[in-house]
């Protein structure tokens, strides 16, 4: 079955609204992994799973710490039919074509379909690849609630949680390297007309909660002067933070929320919070927007009499892809694509978890129009291609017998 038909038929369980919803262990995601099972059985693959809902196939010796690639099958709500699936499925394909080629190997080769990448049913992202790496206690996943209400552990026992018929695996064993095909979910690589990318990092993430404190009044009777709206304050420091990451450079930030009270057009505003965003793949450049985040606060609080708070809410740090590995994915990459370069994620991956615990890298394919956790999310079907081919080219390399 081709990888096109594949990934055709995942972009079917779920199909929602404009795109397609697959929440980790609801009917269609439990689908999803049925149907890589099945193709990888066919395929005359192993499949095993574990008790985080993570899904192996396995080429080779199931005792040896496998060079192992893989992605997810979860999506955002009306997500895209390539985020995670394109990893999956090209890995597969990677899997049984190595296999087909009868080229000997010194070590295993295996897949893995990470349960959970989005967190978007419960509240933790990359869940099957952190608790694999040891970042998150797979006792700790008991505690969490779906949003639905559904209890982690009921969901992974429920009838579309854990495949029937495919052994669980104990532990999580160690990996020789981990290599993880995913569609670029930005415009950098398409922008330059190149076909293949190589993730240097992926960018640490800093997120601040800000509120601001002005007086509520009437809109009618208090007079400009002397005003202290919430709002007004808020826009200013909107601006302050695009300005600091324009400065910066090579970082992003986003107020992509904000909350008016009271929200009303006869009222100025009395109060509004909001949440800052910043990302970068060089942590210093979110300490410098953090610290002009800190400073436009005060000033804007003087200026307009407004109370302003900014408290941290996370810090991820920023995680650099293994620097060997990477060689050698910047070596397959360019041979296939003269125009391929290196460049950072500004995503997270479950790729950043797994470098914790193995040498990870991370080959990008272009998002058409930069386009992403949307219905209408494409990539061009040779570049889907041409990134499957750099995949079975990294891995023979890394497992390949010398
Ligand atoms: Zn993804």
């Amino acid at each position: 079955m081709s990888l096109h038909a594949r990934l055709a038929e995942l972009a079917s369980l779920g199909a929602r609204g404009a795109g397609i919803e697959r929440g980790l262990f609801s009917a269609p995601e439990h689908a999803a992994r049925t149907r890589i099972a099945a193709w990888a059985r066919e395929a005359g693959l192993a499949v095993e799973q574990d008790r985080a809902g993570n899904l192996f196939v396995r080429a080779g010796d199931p005792d040896q710490p496998p060079i192992q690639c893989g992605s997810h099958l979860d999506t955002v709500k009306e997500g895209g039919a390539y985020d995670g699936a394109y990893g999956v499925v090209g890995g597969l394909e990677a899997l049984e074509r190595i296999v087909r080629s009868g080229v000997a190997l010194r070590r295993p080769i295996e897949l893995v379909a990470w349960a959970g990448e989005e967190g978007s049913r419960f509240p933790l992202g990359t869940l099957g690849s952190s608790v694999y790496a040891g970042l998150t206690p797979l006792r700790a996943l008991d505690a969490l609630i779906g949003d639905d209400g559904v209890a982690f552990s009921d969901a992974l026992h429920g009838p579309t949680g854990l495949l029937a018929d495919v052994p669980l695996r104990d532990g999580f064993p160690a990996l020789a390297a981990y290599v993880e095909l995913h569609i670029e979910q930005g415009p950098v690589l398409e922008r330059a007309g190149a076909r293949l990318g190589i993730v240097s990092a992926i960018a640490g993430q800093r997120r601040f909660a800000v509120t601001i404190d002005g007086i509520a009044g009437h809109a009618g009777t208090l007079p400009m002067a002397g005003r202290a709206d919430a709002l007004c304050a808020a826009s200013d420091l909107v601006l302050a933070v695009e300005r600091a990451a324009r400065n910066v450079g090579e970082a992003v930030a986003t107020v992509g929320q904000l909350a008016v009270e009271p929200n009303q057009i006869n009222v100025v505003p009395g109060r509004v919070t909001l949440r800052v965003d910043a990302r970068s793949a060089d942590e210093a450049r979110i300490d410098a927007i953090e610290q002009r985040l800190r400073e436009a606060a005060r000033e804007i609080a003087a200026a307009r009499q407004v109370r302003l708070a900014v408290d941290l809410l996370e810090k991820r740090a920023a995680v650099s892809m293994n620097a060997r590995l990477r060689g050698i994915v910047r070596d397959v990459c360019v041979r296939l694509d003269p125009r391929a370069f290196e460049l950072p994620s500004g995503a997270g991956h479950d790729a950043m978890c797994i470098a914790q615990v193995a040498p990870a890298a991370m080959i990008f394919v272009p998002s058409i129009g930069g386009r992403s956790h949307v219905g209408d999310e494409r990539t061009a079907p040779e570049d889907l291609a041409l990134g499957v081919d750099a995949l079975v080219a990294t891995m023979v390399m890394l497992a390949a017998a010398e």
